[in-house]
């Protein structure tokens, strides 16, 4: 490189130093290393929906057992691609898709699958938070998990002590992250507040035992989000981990059409989460989000309600990742990959390496070129 070129490039970069020393004095919390993460899953929730938006064909009381067909559509369908998805889930297409990556479509040359061949919920959440699949692991009992999570890992590392917390809305996650062994504080049924702290939550928890009981061992989602937004706004924790349930009980109940309203109420909380991070110092500019399922469902005909290890399209699946440090590039868009590369993409984005503790793990998404 030439000198004249070389001193030149050294005052570019010391203007630029003096522009950052600058912008710190205004904005101290922007300035630090990205962090913090938000981790939701909706379980089930199918890429057909999340690339398509809501399916005409399915709006139908047949195939999709909608009640209120005419509701339904006027809610949720729109003629064009665009629209029709933005319909469905506008802050994933308004924001996450314009600002991050929302990988899995096939249509853009993304490809996103379980590695486990088992396509339901256990299987799912240990391949997500494990980073790689386990034949063991072939049911949904409520038997502890044998193996260390990713945040279980994290809660003994530096900084990260009770910095972690789980909601849920299934029973089966105290096992699935191993709460006796691990000690995360996970809450997956019941109140979303155990030990109500102030008079919100003792609101809130008033609230839930009024909600409609619908599962045996599963809530609806809005104590789970309030438990865990509450999280955000009082005990701040690094990683935040919101485990959604609707879409996929909605789904085998075939309820098309709460199926889709389901996600549309996650869309519009995954919204009021990152807006409610950006709201608060030690969040802003430092945290990330992140955003997969468990597993997808059938594709074909009255099939969507279904997945296992019979279903093969309910191996394909999307994932969604927004932050400081992701680059919004269409190379990067273009990505292939599989669920088990969310463990340590959640470790990646507060700046730890989940591979150095579990080499078999899968690598993190590809998040910048
Ligand atoms: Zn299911």
């Amino acid at each position: 490189m030439a000198a004249k070129r070389q001193k030149f490039i050294n005052a570019v970069r010391r203007a630029a130093a003096a522009t950052v020393i600058l912008s710190m004095a205004t904005t101290p919390i922007a300035s630090q290393a990205p962090d913090r993460v938000i981790v939701v899953t909706l379980d089930g929730f199918r890429w057909q929906e999340v690339f398509a938006g809501a399916d005409r064909r399915r709006i139908t009381t047949r195939e999709g057992g909608v009640r209120d067909t005419t509701t339904t559509l006027a809610r949720f369908s729109r003629p064009g691609l665009e629209a029709n998805r933005r319909a469905l889930l506008p802050f994933l297409w308004g924001t996450v898709a314009q600002e991050g990556l929302l990988l899995g479509d096939s249509t853009a040359g993304s490809d996103f699958r379980v590695r486990n061949t088992m396509r339901f919920s256990y299987p799912g959440y240990n391949e997500l938070f494990t980073g790689e699949p386990d034949p063991r692991i072939d049911s949904n009992d409520k038997v502890p998990n044998p193996n260390v999570t990713v945040l279980e890992w994290l809660s003994g590392r530096p900084g990260f002590r009770d910095a972690i917390e789980v909601f849920g809305s299934w029973d089966v996650f105290p096992f699935i992250f191993n709460a006796p062994r691990s000690r995360l504080p996970v809450n997956g049924d019941g109140l979303p507040f155990p030990v109500p702290a102030t008079a919100v939550e003792r609101a809130l928890n008033g609230m839930t035992e009024w909600l409609p009981t619908h599962w045996a061992s599963a809530r609806l989602d809005a104590p789970t989000m309030a438990g865990a937004l509450v999280a955000l706004q009082t005990r701040k924790p690094r990683v935040l981990v919101v485990l959604l349930g609707e879409t996929d009980e909605w789904a085998h109940e075939r309820r098309y059409d709460r199926y889709l309203d389901a996600a549309y109420r996650a869309d519009r909380y995954l919204e009021q989460l990152w807006n409610a991070a950006q709201e608060i110092p030690e969040y802003r500019g430092r945290t990330s989000l992140v955003v997969s399922v468990d597993h997808g469902r059938g594709s074909a005909g009255r099939d969507w309600t279904d997945h296992g290890e019979d279903v093969l399209p309910a191996g394909r699946i999307w994932m969604a990742v927004m932050g400081p440090t992701v680059v919004p590039d269409s190379t990067l868009r273009r990505q292939r990959g599989t669920q088990s590369q969310f463990a340590a993409t959640i470790a990646r984005l507060v700046g730890e390496d989940w591979q150095s503790a579990r080499p078999t793990a899968a690598p993190p998404l590809l998040l910048a070129r």
